[in-house]
């Protein structure tokens, strides 16, 4: 009998604010332990939480983003609960007004594109983080406090390919809105995936295991492609499925059960009487929305149109953000010569990029150097493999390209008469090579090519070379 699985996902993103939800200690993960805390997010008895309006916006920004509708009214609740991570005994969230509802994100999966449905976001709080040692575990309250976003699809997945294209699309919107750091090593989006299986053409769905404790998006796949099999094979075989909460084990590959529903906790939540109803006006989320950052594909629509890109370079330049916003800083600083620069910026840039596993925010090359660099070549001050070099020089020791150019004595010869002067030299030393040329051995004049700026120590104009060489040997 054919199966048909269904995944939806609660997906956590930090926000990137400088200062907690709460409080204003400093949301930092590369702090010593316990040096970002304060009475309120330590949960000192009489502290009293005032909340972030920057996380309230950046929140509102990734719903208007995914098309959510914004809650005007919203507000803020207790879910109890006991856990060393937690200072409290609750922590604060959102429940049944949250600031956004409804939404969706379109996914592309082996070239069929499919809208995913979004339930709901709502702003909450991040506990702190429980370390084990041999013998003793310590908790690090740093992260407690840190403004999370739950993003709940709904059941709308239908693979694992699926789910981990929605979290590759989902990142990237986050990286354009510019409201979360997304670096998953730092668990800086975390994700809860739902799995059920049912039978196929079923009108109801079947019970679903809520998956935790995977740390990549491969990790959702895996974790994912597993427990469908799973259930799968129970269905198959005939063994009850519970509803229940299960731990991915990234090592061994599979899931194990951690709690039933039986032992389900019971959250009591309650609307939290420290804060305040959440009130925005139409206007101000209006002017959040004229804020906006231009989303990729709106980009890759103006690079094609605007600046004359064919679709190809377009698509390759706005799949990472910090690629995009560095080559809009090359083509400023080079008069708008914007194929110029996407060459560059697609081949040499990516390429050490993709080498060092760097972003390209801190490339070592600023944009603005580069884009000196490529207009020296497009005034053919230097040649293109002189620019090259330079390209390597900047990289290694840093550096104006004006500078090194001048120093190194690169600037290229156009002075047709000192050309002359080398075309003459080659074409008397290669009498054999020019009867091959001049007996319709194409490739002849390539090594003439290549004789030519030898000799001028590569600084040769190359286009001038082959028209000097064509017209010598004419
Ligand atoms: P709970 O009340 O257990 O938290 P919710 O209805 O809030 O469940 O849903 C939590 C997540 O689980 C959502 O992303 C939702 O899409 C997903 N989900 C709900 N039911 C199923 C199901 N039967 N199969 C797969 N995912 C489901
Ligand atoms: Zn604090
Ligand atoms: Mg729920």
């Amino acid at each position: 009998m054919p199966y048909l699985p269904t995944i939806g996902l609660e997906t956590h993103v930090q926000l990137n604010t400088q200062t907690k939800i709460w409080c204003g200690c400093k949301v930092d993960s590369s702090s010593e332990p316990n040096t970002n805390i304060c009475p309120v997010c330590m949960g000192y008895p009489g502290s009293l939480p005032v909340l972030n309006a920057e996380a309230v916006r950046k929140t509102v920004q990734t719903g208007l983003l995914l098309g959510c509708k914004i809650g005007l009214r919203s507000k803020h609740d207790r879910k109890s609960y006991f856990y060393p991570d937690m200072p409290k005994n609750y922590q604060i969230t959102q429940f049944d007004e949250p600031l956004c509802l409804g939404g969706s994100l379109e996914i592309e999966v082996n070239g069929k594109k499919k809208v995913v449905q979004i339930n709901r976001i709502h702003l909450e709080e991040d506990v702190g983080k429980s370390t084990h040692l041999r013998g003793a575990s310590g908790v690090d309250y740093n992260r407690a406090g840190t403004p999370l976003m739950e993003i709940v699809t709904e059941p709308d997945l239908h693979s694992e390919d699926e789910a981990f294209a929605y979290l590759t699309a989902l990142k990237r919107i986050l990286e354009y809105g510019g409201v979360s750091h997304c670096n998953l090593e730092r668990g800086n989006i975390r994700c809860d995936v739902n799995v059920s299986v049912a039978e196929e053409g079923s009108e109801v769905l079947g019970t679903k295991a809520e998956i935790k404790n995977m740390n990549t998006f491969r990790g959702v796949h895996r974790a994912a492609a597993y427990e469908i099999k799973r259930q799968i094979r129970a269905l198959e075989t005939g063994t009850p499925l519970i509803q229940e909460t299960r731990r991915w084990e990234d090592d061994q590959g599979v899931t194990t059960s951690m709690r039933s529903k039986e032992d389900a906790h019971d959250y009591r939540y309650f609307p939290d009487p420290d804060l305040a109803v959440i009130r925005l006006t139409e206007a101000q989320v209006e002017a959040w929305r004229a804020d906006l950052p231009e989303l990729p594909e709106a980009k890759r629509k103006r690079f094609m149109s605007e600046l004359g890109l064919p679709e190809y370079d377009a698509g390759v330049l706005v799949a990472d953000v910090e690629v995009a916003h560095y080559f809009e800083t090359v083509v400023a600083a080079t008069e708008g010569n914007a194929k110029a620069a996407s060459n560059w910026v697609m081949t040499e840039v990516m390429r050490v990029l993709s080498e060092s596993g760097e972003s390209a925010s801190r490339f070592k090359i600023s944009a603005a150097a580069l884009g000196k660099l490529i207009l020296m070549v497009e005034k053919k001050t230097i040649n293109n493999s002189k620019a090259k070099e330079v390209f390597s020089v900047m990289l290694e020791e840093g550096g104006e390209p004006e500078t090194i150019v001048k120093e190194k004595g690169w600037v290229q010869v156009s002075d047709s008469s000192a050309l002359e002067g080398f075309v003459t030299q080659v074409i008397a030393e290669n009498p054999s090579v020019v009867d091959d040329y001049r007996g319709g051995k194409g490739a002849a004049l390539q090594f003439l090519m290549g004789q030519v700026m030898k000799l001028s120590r590569g600084k040769a104009n190359p286009k001038m070379v082959l028209e000097l060489l064509k017209e010598m040997l004419a």
